[in-house]
């Protein structure tokens, strides 16, 4: 686990220095929406991890703060390789990341070598340079809809937005074996103890969930497609399958709808917060704006391999590219 903080910060306004160093350091201070809120309330930006990186690349900013995990900075890095990017915990991972080894991930496109490889961008660097076309959960099915039904495809490595989308497109992508523990810890029974006592209140759920919570989803979506959801649906309750802290920015907004988190296993554990997300503080916040550490370093050769797999997302979002520009990269 994560190395403790040796040094005593206790006599330390840690908002009051953080806002210091952010100007001084030229800053922008990013946060994901499964920070904790006193980090989201400080942020310049909060988003989902390619708009946070996207909008911390416009700016001119000579240092990037990342309050997130390891991949989102490194993407981050990709996109802005002229900048600093700190993350405030090197250990802040993800299990969809660690489920897909480089190596693994290697021989596995080359066992099925008339795949393309579509990739989630919860993914390392190196995965990514590795794939053809990179994949959010708010752009992946504009994108497959763009993909030949003949053209086979490898999807990895959250085998569960995996099987979302070969569902939803009839589609049969051959599935890395890779799962978000967070979104993999919610239970259907207790969701539906839940939906008993909430009849009205739809249920939203993120393409990581399982297909047991799936099935009970009025929608699905990404972080930002269920928080548009929150603000449109014309109820007011909303039961939300996806990491809790995302409830801060609706409950901001929509101070006067209630927002509950779909339930874990025993109802009532906090088996739903990310840990990795978790590990990130103010205190370290505040030394990574202080000492520039830790800090992403990417190889340029590894950095353009990834660029190229992320431009090709971004290209077939916006539809700048044909269906017969389509192949292995
Ligand atoms: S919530 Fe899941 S997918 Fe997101 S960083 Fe945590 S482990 Fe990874």
């Amino acid at each position: 686990m994560t190395a403790p903080i040796r040094e005593n910060l206790s006599g330390l306004d840690l908002r009051a220095e953080i806002d210091r160093l952010r100007k001084d350091r030229n800053a922008v201070i990013l946060a994901h929406y499964y920070q904790k809120p006193e980090i989201q309330d400080l942020a310049d930006f909060v988003g989902d991890s390619l708009e946070l990186s996207r909008k911390a690349a416009d700016t001119d900013a000579d240092v990037i703060a990342f309050c997130g995990v390891k991949f989102m900075a490194e993407t981050a890095k990709i996109l802005s390789p002229e900048k600093i990017v700190v993350l405030p915990d090197m250990d802040a991972g993800c299990s969809l990341e660690d489920s897909c080894p480089p190596e693994q991930f290697k021989r596995f496109r080359a066992e099925h070598p008339d795949h393309i490889a579509l990739t989630y961008i919860n993914c390392s660097a190196a995965v990514k340079a590795l794939s053809d076309i990179i994949v959010t959960s708010s752009s992946a099915e504009t994108i497959i809809s763009q993909i030949p039904e003949s053209q086979p495809i490898i999807f990895g490595p959250d085998r569960h937005l995996g099987g979302y989308l070969n569902r939803k497109f009839g589609r049969e992508m051959l599935l890395w074996p890779g799962v978000c523990i967070v979104h993999e810890a919610f239970s259907e029974t207790e969701l539906l103890k839940l939906k008993a006592q909430h009849p009205e209140a739809p249920v939203a759920a993120h393409p990581e969930c399982p297909p047991h919570i799936i099935d009970h989803a009025d929608y699905v979506g990404s972080t930002s497609g269920i928080l548009q959801f929150a603000k449109n649906f014309p109820g007011d309750t909303l039961i939300v399958a996806t990491e809790p802290h995302i409830i801060h920015q609706m409950e901001k907004a929509l101070p006067e709808k209630t927002f509950i988190g779909a339930p874990g296993a025993d109802g009532n554990c906090n088996c739903n917060i990310c840990p990795y997300m978790a590990l990130n503080t103010m205190e370290k916040l505040y030394l990574a704006l202080r000492d520039l550490q830790p800090r992403i370093e990417m190889d340029e050769e590894l950095r353009l391999a990834a660029r190229k797999s992320l431009d090709r997302m971004l290209e077939m979002a916006s539809g700048t590219v044909g269906k017969g520009d389509l192949g292995r990269a």
